[in-house]
């Protein structure tokens, strides 16, 4: 297969410009569309080149006829969806190859199967993988769904077949609730994924969400890069990430590996993917969904095992063989991401998009930050509210909680609310501390650790900036001689 030589970048955001350093690196050429309310982004300015996409700005990234138009007409050789928008659809990457544009990921085929969570569960079952029981056809009937429910014993979760991001999920602790949140969960799955289609599941008490970082070549070739645990969640959503999980036994630990890469070994799998699991109380561990893209938190995975997760899906796609079979690959000390988010803790995490006034992000030994925020950005309320990904790493995880602590301590974002308090308290909390969590874990603390949150002033006036960073620092500085 020919060198790739120019990539259009298919996204925005922090995952962009993400793209954009790995095609530098890579000697090749980076050309990203924008729309209007990105102009200002750093990494339209980054890229080699960029094109506008005038009108809706969800369309400019989502519209792939006019994409793959301008693909064309730039004379790009692949394309990079990033996670999002179009890096999810089977149609889309089929539409790139029947246009001759290598679509980086992996085969329109995998897509599809594992963008159905039900159909994915069948398969990965097949291929040796144990799974949540539950319902293995779509259910639109709700007294065939409760009398499902019934069969696998309350309380059970109902998912969206093709949700994703904890939407049109609902759990029922008992039969009288059941029909009252099936109709809640369809209804969600209709308004966000435009089908309704349901499916019901063991609900699993206390779990860890654990996941497997998959790299496969196009030659069979398929290692993993060890575990991510991203039980910090909430709502189901991750807030924390860390890499390798603190509290796994090496026992599971080694069978999650087998499982997974001898499911994507049999599946003929290739490019890069993240097989997710639930592993209970008792070490039982469960497939429930598996990701077809390079994720949010990629960037731990990368810190542990020195393997830049991003640059190895380009080579893939090209046809490049893998340059590091199993026994090669090591992983050292732990890392772990932060999500930082514009969102108010105070308002039960609402957006909060706007001018970024001052920003002042940590650096040091063992800090990464992958961002497109600086000072005077102003973050669109048109897309997700990230502002960017701490990622911190150390030998140890004694060392890794205090790096984070450190590292978050110095992090000053003005001008919007962000959940960085939030992230403080998390850090300084003894289960955490201790590597104690499941992903029930901050639900169940938040309204403790809102009590008494400390949060940054925010930055409104030009030119006062210093002094209000040194009053932050200040404060910070208290509540960590405070707390420890
Ligand atoms: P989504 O695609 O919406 O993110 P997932 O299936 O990946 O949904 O699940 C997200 C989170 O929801 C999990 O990490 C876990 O916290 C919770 N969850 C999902 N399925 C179950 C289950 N069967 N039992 C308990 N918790 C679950």
């Amino acid at each position: 297969m020919a060198k790739i030589k120019k990539i259009l970048i298919a996204n925005r955001g922090e995952i962009a410009l993400r793209i954009i350093r790995a095609c530098k690196e890579l000697d090749i050429v980076s050309a990203v569309v924008y729309s209007t309310v990105d102009a200002k982004g750093v990494w339209v300015r980054k890229a080699d080149e960029a094109y506008v996409m005038d009108g809706d700005p969800i369309q400019a990234y989502l519209n792939y006829e006019r994409i793959i138009a301008l693909a064309k007409e730039i004379g790009v050789d692949a394309i990079h969806p990033g996670y999002g928008f179009l890096s999810e659809s089977a149609e889309f990457a089929q539409y790139c190859e029947d246009n001759g544009i290598i679509f980086i990921g992996p085969k329109p085929e995998h897509i599809a199967l594992f963008g159905d969570k039900m159909a994915s569960k069948v398969a990965m079952q097949e291929v040796g993988v144990p799974v949540v029981g539950g319902s293995e056809d779509p259910i639109t009937d709700i007294n065939v769904a409760k009398q499902i429910a019934k069969d696998i014993g309350f309380p059970v979760i109902i998912k969206a077949a093709f949700g994703g991001g904890g939407r049109g999920m609902r759990i029922v602790a008992k039969e009288e609730e059941f029909e009252e949140m099936f109709e809640a969960a369809t209804n969600e799955a209709v308004k966000f994924f435009g089908k309704g289609d349901a499916f019901v599941e063991k609900y699993i008490k206390n779990p860890r969400h654990i996941e497997v970082q998959i790299v496969a070549d196009k030659f069979g070739n398929v290692v993993h890069l060890g575990e991510r645990d991203c039980s910090i969640q909430r709502r189901h959503q991750k807030v924390i990430e860390i890499a390798p999980s603190p509290l796994l036994s090496e026992e599971v630990r080694k069978e999650l590996y087998r499982v997974s890469t001898k499911a994507m070994f049999r599946l003929g799998y290739e490019s890069v993917g993240t097989i997710e699991f639930l592993v209970d109380e008792d070490d039982n561990f469960f497939f429930i969904e598996m990701n077809t893209r390079v994720q949010v938190e990629h960037p731990i995975t990368e810190i542990i095992s020195g393997i830049d997760i991003i640059q190895r899906m380009i080579q893939i796609a090209e046809g490049d063989k893998l340059i590091f079979m199993q026994d090669e690959i090591r992983t050292r000390g732990y890392a772990i991401e932060f999500r930082i988010n514009a969102e108010d803790p105070r308002k039960g995490f609402q957006p909060s998009p706007g001018k970024i006034t001052t920003y002042l992000a940590p650096g040091g030994p063992g800090v990464r930050i992958d961002s497109a925020a600086y000072k005077d950005y102003v973050i669109p309320g048109n897309y997700d509210s990230m502002v960017g990904k701490l990622i911190v790493w150390a030998l140890d995880w004694p060392g890794v909680v205090n790096k984070a602590r450190r590292a978050l301590d110095e992090f000053i974002v003005g001008g919007i609310p962000t959940n960085i308090p939030l992230h403080r308290k998390i850090v300084r909390d003894l289960d955490f501390i201790e590597g104690k969590f499941n992903t029930t874990y901050l639900d169940k603390k938040l309204d403790d650790m809102l009590e008494d949150m400390v949060f940054d002033i925010e930055y409104k006036e030009e030119g006062e900036d210093n002094e209000e960073a040194a009053r932050v620092a200040a404060i910070v500085g208290a509540m960590n001689y405070m707390r420890g």
